[in-house]
C-alpha cells in the first residue's frame, strides 16, 4: 500500500511553523553568546538559508530567458505582441494606482501616525527618482550577457523578446533554434521542480534564523502604522484582486488564491519577487493554467515593474510620516506621491527592502523628511515579506486576465484542484 505523504504545500507551511516557532524558542531559551548562536542561527540556519536563496536565485536568469525565447519564438506577427504589451502594462500600472490610492486613504482615515514617537532620528539618504526617460533608455542593454551577469530583468526581457522575434522570422534554421529552446525550458522548469523539494528546509532557516533576531518590540510602538498597513495589504491582495479577477475572468478568485499558496510562501519567507519567479512562473502555468508564451512575459515583467503590495507601503508610509511630522500634504503631494511611487516601482527589482529605498524617493520629492524612514526600519522585514507575497499575487492575477483575454488560459486546468501538484 501506498503511504500518504503530505503535500508539497504542506510541508512547507510545516516548515515555516516550526522555523517561526524554533526561532522564537531559541531566542526566549538562548543567550546571544550561547553556542545554539554560533553553530545553529549563525551556521546551519545561516548557510542552509543563504543556499536555499542562492539556488532560486541561480534560475531566474536562466528561466526568464529561455522561457520568454520559447514564448516569443511562436508568436507569429508582431502585433499580437504590441497587444499583450500594451494590456499587461495597462492592468500592472491600473492596479497599482488603486494600490496606492487605497492605501492613502486608509493612511488619512486612520491617520496611524497622529501622536507617533519621534525619538529615532538617525540620516538616511535619498537617491532621487529616475525619471521615465531614464527608466526606457535603462531598459535596452548595449551587452546582454551583462544584463544577464547583473541579473537586469528588463533588459533581459528586452533581449529575448527581440531574440524570440528573430527566431520566428528565421525560417529553417530558427525552427531548429526554437526546438533547442523549448527542450532547454523543460530541463529548467525540472530544475524548478526539483529545487520545490528542498524548499520546506530552506523555508524552515530562513524563518528560524529571521525571528530569532527579529526585533518585535517595535511593533508596540508603531502599531498603528503596522496594522493600518497590514489591513490595507489584505483588502488589496484579498478584495481588489479577487473581484477584478471575477470581473475580467469569471474565474474564481477562491481556486486562484487556493492554488497562489506555494509562491506566497516562497515569497514571504523570501521577501524577493524576483527569488520567488521560478515558483510564480511554475503556479502560473502549471496551476492556473496560463499558457507559457503569456507567463513568461508577464511573470517576470511583473516581478519587476509591478509592486502593489509595495506601492501600498508608500502610501501608508508617507501618510503616517507626515502626521507623525505635523506636516499637511497637499493633493498636488498625493499626486506627487502617486507618480514617484509608480516610477520608482519601475524602475527597481523586486528584492528585499527595495520599498525602503523607494520610499526615500517619494519623501524627498514631496519634501518629507527622509529621517522618518529610520522610524518605521524596525519593523519593515515583517512588512517586506506580507507585501511581496501581495506583489506576487497581483503579477499572477494579472497574468490569468491577460491569458483569459487572449484565449490562452486552460481553464480546466485553472478548476482542476490537483494540477500541477505533481510531488505525490
Ligand atoms: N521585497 C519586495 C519585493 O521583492 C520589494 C519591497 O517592497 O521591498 O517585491
Amino acid at each position: 500500500t501506498q503511504k500518504k505523504k503530505m503535500s508539497l504545500t504542506g510541508r512547507v507551511i510545516l516548515g515555516m511553523l516550526l522555523g517561526i516557532l524554533t526561532g522564537f524558542a531559541i531566542r526566549s531559551l538562548f543567550a546571544e553568546t550561547s553556542f545554539v548562536h554560533e553553530y545553529l542561527v549563525n551556521g546551519l540556519f545561516d548557510v542552509g538559508g543563504a543556499i536555499f536563496i542562492a539556488s532560486l536565485k541561480m534560475l531566474v536568469v536562466p528561466l526568464v530567458f529561455v522561457s520568454l525565447v520559447c514564448g516569443t519564438s511562436t508568436l507569429n506577427d508582431i502585433s499580437t505582441l504590441g497587444r499583450l504589451g500594451g494590456k499587461t502594462l495597462l492592468f500592472y500600472l491600473t492596479t497599482t494606482a488603486i494600490a496606492i490610492t487605497l492605501a492613502l486613504t486608509m493612511g488619512n482615515l486612520f491617520q496611524p501616525g497622529a501622536g507617533a514617537d519621534l525619538s529615532a532620528a538617525t540620516t538616511f539618504a535619498a537617491k532621487e527618482a529616475p525619471s521615465l526617460g531614464d527608466v526606457i533608455i535603462g531598459m535596452f542593454p548595449t551587452n546582454p550577457i551583462n544584463s544577464m551577469a547583473q541579473g537586469n530583468t528588463l533588459q533581459i526581457i528586452v533581449f529575448a523578446i527581440l531574440f524570440g522575434i528573430a527566431i520566428s522570422a528565421a525560417g529553417k534554421p530558427g525552427e531548429r533554434i526554437a526546438a533547442v529552446f523549448a527542450d532547454l525550458n523543460e530541463v529548467i522548469m525540472k530544475l524548478v521542480a526539483l529545487l520545490m523539494h528542498i524548499a520546506p528546509f530552506g523555508v524552515f532557516f530562513l524563518m528560524a534564523k529571521l525571528f530569532t533576531g527579529i526585533g518585535l518590540d517595535a511593533i508596540y510602538n508603531l502599531f498603528g502604522y503596522f496594522v493600518v498597513l497590514t489591513c490595507t495589504l489584505l483588502i488589496h491582495g484579498l478584495v481588489v484582486y479577487s473581484t477584478m479577477l471575477k470581473v475580467f475572468t469569471g474565474l474564481s478568485p477562491k481556486t486562484f488564491l487556493k492554488k497562489m499558496e506555494d509562491a506566497i510562501m516562497f515569497a514571504f519567507s523570501t521577501a524577493s519577487s524576483n527569488a520567488t519567479i521560478p515558483v510564480t512562473m511554475e503556479t502560473a502555468t502549471k496551476r492556473l493554467g496560463a499558457s507559457n508564451r503569456i507567463a513568461s512575459f508577464t511573470v517576470p515583467l511583473g516581478a519587476t515593474i509591478n509592486m502593489d503590495g509595495t506601492a501600498i507601503m508608500q502610501g501608508v508610509a508617507t501618510a503616517f510620516i507626515a502626521q507623525a511630522f505635523n506636516i499637511d500634504l497637499t493633493m498636488g503631494d498625493y499626486m506627487a506621491v502617486i507618480v514617484t511611487a509608480t516610477l520608482a516601482s519601475i524602475g527597481t527589482a523586486g528584492v528585499p527592502g527595495v520599498g525602503l529605498i523607494m520610499l526615500a524617493m517619494v519623501l524627498s520629492q514631496v519634501g518629507l523628511p527622509v529621517e522618518g524612514i529610520a522610524i518605521i526600519m524596525g519593523v519593515d522585514r515583517l512588512l517586506d515579506m506580507i507585501r511581496t507575497a501581495v506583489n506576487i499575487t497581483g503579477d499572477s492575477a494579472v497574468t490569468c486576465i491577460v491569458a483569459k483575454s487572449e484565449g490562452e488560459l486552460d481553464v480546466n486546468r485553472f478548476n482542476d484542484p490537483a494540477a500541477g501538484e505533481k510531488d505525490e
